[in-house]
């Protein structure tokens, strides 16, 4: 019974190298029917923002607002791919020791910005004069700000939240402008002389500017970490003159096969409907699949063993734990060693097929962007990829060239994935500088 069962869901999970190319079509004419302002599962929305010279200069504020994490520092860039990073300030959204957690849905907009607002204030804290490296003697410091959620925008300095995800539930924040909370948030604090919010980027456009800082090459951007989302340079975008970074919003992709274990995480979730291809894909969702399927096969009796209270609790499992059980570090307790035997070999091959499904998808999405750039693919393209998945998750980034070879054959040489060094603090500063630049010469 278990082996079928597994073989089953081994088949139900697989992406096959035809549909790694039908995955990438559609991909394409999402992006195209988005493009246009047609309705499309991909929002395509246009960051006002081209690609970095390399020759930006000068000391930013840089924050960044993760699922996780927030984190804010100055950063001096000093061109062409080199910078230097002070008084970096980082905290977790969750308190490990007093349980608040700022995503809750009983936090309001204020307390979620003024903690904000508190960590800039630490970073100016270490920085009490202002820094002699500072190209900016005098007037706000100009910040710029990486916001991992989907906004929309029509300015560079404003970014009106859509809706949250990646289980992120804190109240107020839908549907207002983020630039706006957190410019009341610093004047609340006394801040507003001396730090003045100019960019809000999607945090894929933060590892888009990182990269191309130093590397002119950079075409496309993407982040598999516990979210999902991928940007590129489009040539052509109506009303503007030069070529802008689009953000796919690739997360709420709808177009790729969908599994029963697919359906009951995405009805179990914050928000059903969205974030389709993130909740197959991304660090956030890769564990409570495996959590899904484990306590399904213990329900129908094929695995028989008492599951530890973790595999009860939604998004408890993670993938972290997924990284671990993977390279045979944990069992079902997930913080011991697998115990031996049949059990552990089970959440392996699941954790297995979960990792490959998650590393192929992305590959037939990358295969979609590079179509659309290049139809009859006759140029090289570097994407850079940033992300706890792509970096930490055993094999994953050989599933992903996997998958472009399988997809593409020998043309897949062209296409080159590489992991982003740097954070996407360097690129929030990197965009407040373009727009002071522009500001500058206009
Ligand atoms: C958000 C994107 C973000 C991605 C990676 C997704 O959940 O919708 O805006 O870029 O996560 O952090
Ligand atoms: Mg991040």
């Amino acid at each position: 019974m278990l082996e079928q069962l597994l073989a089953f869901v081994e088949q139900e999970m697989l992406i096959s190298t035809t549909q790694i190319l039908t995955i990438s079509l559609s991909f394409q004419e999402h992006m195209t029917k988005g493009l246009s302002g047609l309705a499309s599962s991909l929002k395509m929305f246009p960051s006002y923002l081209g690609a970095p010279s390399g020759g930006e200069t000068g000391t930013f504020l840089a924050f960044d607002f993760g699922g996780s994490n927030v984190r804010a520092a100055l950063v001096d860039l000093k061109g062409e791919g080199n910078y230097l990073e002070f008084y970096r300030q980082s905290r977790p959204l969750a308190n490990p020791e007093t349980g608040y957690d700022y995503r809750d849905e009983a936090v309001t907009a204020a307390e979620l910005f003024d903690f904000l607002a508190g960590i800039i204030q630490e970073v100016l804290n270490k920085a009490p004069v202002r820094p002699t490296h500072c190209s900016l003697l005098t007037g706000p410091l100009p910040l710029g700000f990486a916001f991992s959620f989907p906004y929309r925008q029509q300015r560079i300095g404003e970014g009106v939240l859509l809706h949250w995800d990646k289980e992120v539930k804190t109240s107020g924040v839908a549907g207002k402008d983020v630039g706006c909370l957190l410019n009341d948030a610093l004047s609340r604090c006394g801040l507003d002389q001396d730090v003045k919010p100019t960019a809000i980027i999607n945090d894929t456009v933060a590892t888009y500017l990182t990269a191309a800082y130093g590397d002119p090459g950079i075409e496309i951007a993407s982040i598999i970490g516990t979210g999902h989302n991928s940007c590129y340079l489009e040539p052509r975008v109506p009303n503007f003159e030069s070529p802008i970074l689009i953000n796919t919003e690739s997360g709420n992709f709808s177009a790729a096969p969908t599994t029963f274990y697919d359906l009951i995480l995405d009805q179990q979730s914050e928000n059903p409907g969205e974030q389709l291809f993130e909740k197959k894909l991304s660090g956030k969702y890769l564990g409570e699949l495996l959590r899904i399927i484990v306590l399904d096969f213990s329900q129908r009796g094929v695995l028989k063993l008492m599951l530890p209270p973790r595999w009860h609790t939604p998004y408890d499992v993670n993938g972290k734990d997924l990284a671990l059980i993977l390279t045979e570090k944990a069992d079902l307790d997930l913080n011991s060693s697998i115990r031996s035997g049949s059990e552990g070999l089970i959440l392996q091959r699941i954790a297995h097929l979960l990792t490959k499904r998650s590393a192929r998808l992305a590959a037939a999405s990358f295969i979609g962007i590079v179509q659309h750039l290049d139809p009859y693919f006759e140029n090289p393209h570097t994407i850079a990829v940033d992300g706890s998945l792509y970096e930490k998750m055993p094999g994953y980034a050989q599933e992903i060239r996997a998958a472009l070879n399988d997809g593409l054959g020998t043309k897949s040489d062209l296409i080159k994935v590489r992991l982003s060094s740097g954070s996407s603090l360097t690129g929030a500063a990197i965009a407040a500088a373009l727009v002071s630049l522009n500001a500058n010469n206009s």
